[in-house]
């Protein structure tokens, strides 16, 4: 009896991406496949291949821009994942190596420019997995928005057409195989119901637009496009990872009431930006945003958050040819700034190696093209800055005159030993001195000078370092990763990466109250700062100030107002008295 009953309930799971509900009919938006047969030319064909190849460019940028246009009717937050990914994409298809490369692969190789497409953006994307080190994440997204280009260039050579969404009929659900990250810029939130597709991952360009445009979304459900047809009853439910087909009664009474109590909650954590945060027992507890972009700028305000605790100016770095000059980090960091209307921003000066790849420091010779064996514990962040100081005394500089519109921090990346700390100090003097006699106005108090603590080595020596740094950020992503030598963007041994593992605990209590001691601010500004169920713990352990992703800030605000400082004081002992990081789990998050 394997056949389904027609009408019948069908209940599939996938990854859920973005949380909400949606209940509607089904919409299929199909796309034919674009075929690319592999062949040869002639050497003479090669500049009409070349030709060819440069049409396909002049009508994927078109697109792309018609894209970027359309972005204005989205909400700010969609625009702000959106924008710098259609960006990249650009990018990608102007003077850039790829196209370079793709152009001598058509006259070198002497195939079709679309064999050429497929053949450089995969050698390409197979680079950057390679040397993916510490965080597989960003690699993985990086090459596939590599993938994702040849698709878009392929699709013009082949002139196969791209999905539409145009007959979506309002209130839809959205059904299909995959769905690319640019073609949510073309999807209409106010009309569309929710997402679910069968191909996609959670880290992935299309969940985040998903997240960000705030349309109920579950991707990777197995068996999706047999088990629906269109104008089925379709419930999706984004955070339970479930997809509802013909839903019975019962189950669409229980959906409608999801539905209302989703809606609620929402409007309860729109209403916290207003709150103060404080516990029951009145202990404050600041939270402050990271940023990576400055799209997500909008975002922060909305959050409630109170400054910036980790501007990542890696996004500075990324996707160009050349290097910023002072003026061009200059203008970026004073735009933050004065953004932020008076509270402060900490700009951590750039963090390169591992995960983190910067085809303009390759360019221009500053770091070797072939990545170090193991980049994680290779020539990252204050090591590379001490190594190439006119890298290190341009960002600084511009820094220091940025810092005239409002309160700025300096945060060194990577920082493990008591000379490295000093020998930035060194350099930091250097460039306030040169400053000075170029004219510059400079604030009368200097950006304090601040370091990661990201290595077990630095939390170890955290009493060391506090005598010579002015502050303290706890990276946990990498600091979790190190104590365990657990890669952090690594499927395979991921349930390895727990940072409620007593060691990385330890480390965070060590470094905590040797702050305290010296008496330096201390905050936390890894992934568990912006975890409401960490929140208890970590205020327990004498943190103060956590750092997050914008969007976390309304939820961990409404724990800290949950909270009472005390109870979470015992939590904390008791959890430090624990050695099994199964039953710390148990005893930080309840079973969760
Ligand atoms: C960290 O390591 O926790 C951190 C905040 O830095 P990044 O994630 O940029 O490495
Ligand atoms: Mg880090």
């Amino acid at each position: 009896m394997s056949r389904i009953e027609a009408g019948a309930e069908r209940r599939l799971t996938g990854i859920p991406v973005s949380p909400g509900i949606a209940i509607g009919p089904m919409f299929g938006a199909l796309e034919p496949p674009a075929v690319v047969t592999r062949s040869k030319i002639q050497a003479a064909d090669s500049g009409a291949e070349v030709s060819r190849l440069d049409a396909a460019i002049v009508q994927s940028r078109k697109q792309l821009i018609k894209l970027r246009n359309r972005l204005a009717v989205l909400p700010e937050d969609s625009q702000a994942e959106i924008a710098p990914l259609l960006d990249a994409y650009l990018q990608m298809i102007g003077p850039s190596r790829l196209v370079r490369a793709t152009r001598k692969r058509i006259a070198e190789a002497l195939v079709t420019a679309e064999t050429a497409v497929v053949d450089e953006t995969e050698a390409l994307a197979a680079t950057i997995l390679a040397a993916a080190g510490d965080g597989g994440q960003a690699s993985r997204r990086h090459a596939e928005e590599v993938r994702e280009i040849g698709r878009r260039l392929v699709r013009n050579l082949t002139r196969t057409p791209f999905r539409s969404f145009a007959g979506l009929p309002p209130g839809a659900v959205l059904l299909c195989e995959g769905l690319r990250p640019a073609d949510a810029a073309l999807l209409d939130p106010s009309r569309l119901a929710g997402v679910a597709t069968e191909e996609g991952g959670s880290d992935g360009h299309t969940a985040v637009m998903l997240r960000a445009l705030g349309v109920p979304a579950v991707l990777a459900v197995d068996g999706l496009s047999q088990a629906a047809k269109p104008g089925d009853l379709v419930i999706v439910d984004g955070a339970a990872g479930t997809v509802v087909i013909n839903p019975s009664a019962a189950t669409l009474t229980a959906a409608r009431r999801a539905v209302t109590a989703f809606a609620q909650e929402r409007q309860r954590l729109g209403r916290m930006r207003r709150l103060v945060s404080v516990t029951q027992d009145g202990v404050a507890i600041e939270l402050q945003a990271n940023l990576e972009i400055p799209v997500e700028l909008p975002l922060i305000a909305q959050s409630g958050a109170s400054g910036i605790g980790l501007l990542r100016s890696e996004f500075m770095f990324m996707n160009r040819e050349t290097l910023p000059d002072e003026t061009a980090q200059y203008e970026t960091y004073r735009t933050v700034i004065e953004a932020m209307g008076g509270d402060p921003v900490t700009i951590r000066v750039l963090d390169w190696g591992g995960e983190k790849e910067i085809e303009a420091l390759q360019s221009e010779g500053i770091v070797p093209d072939i990545a170090d064996t193991n980049p994680a514990l290779g020539l990252r962040g204050i090591r590379l800055l001490l190594r190439k100081p006119e890298l290190f005394e341009t960002q600084l500089a511009a820094i220091l005159r940025a810092a005239m519109a409002g309160p700025t921090r300096i945060l060194l990346p990577m920082v493990t030993t008591v000379s490295e700390l000093r020998a930035a100090r060194d350099i930091y003097d250097r460039v306030v001195r040169r400053l000075r006699r170029r004219g510059e106005r400079l604030p009368d108090k200097l950006p304090p000078l601040g370091i990661m603590i990201e290595t077990p080595g630095a939390a170890l020596s955290a009493d060391a370092l506090a005598e010579v740094a002015d502050f303290f950020a706890l990276g946990t992503n990498d600091l979790t990763m190190y104590t365990l030598a657990v890669d952090r963007g690594e499927t395979e041994v991921s349930e390895l990466y727990d940072p409620l593992h007593p060691a990385v605990l330890r480390l965070v209590q060590f470094t905590t109250q040797a702050a305290v001691r010296a008496n330096i601010p201390v905050s936390v500004c890894g992934e568990i700062g912006g975890n409401p169920q960490f929140t208890a713990l970590l205020i327990g352990l004498g943190l103060r100030t956590f750092s997050m992703n914008a969007s976390s800030v309304p939820r961990v605000k409404q724990a800290v107002r949950a909270l009472n400082a005390d109870d979470c004081r015992a939590l904390a002992e008791a959890v430090m008295a624990v050695s099994d990081p199964a039953v710390i789990r148990q005893m930080v998050m309840g079973g969760a």
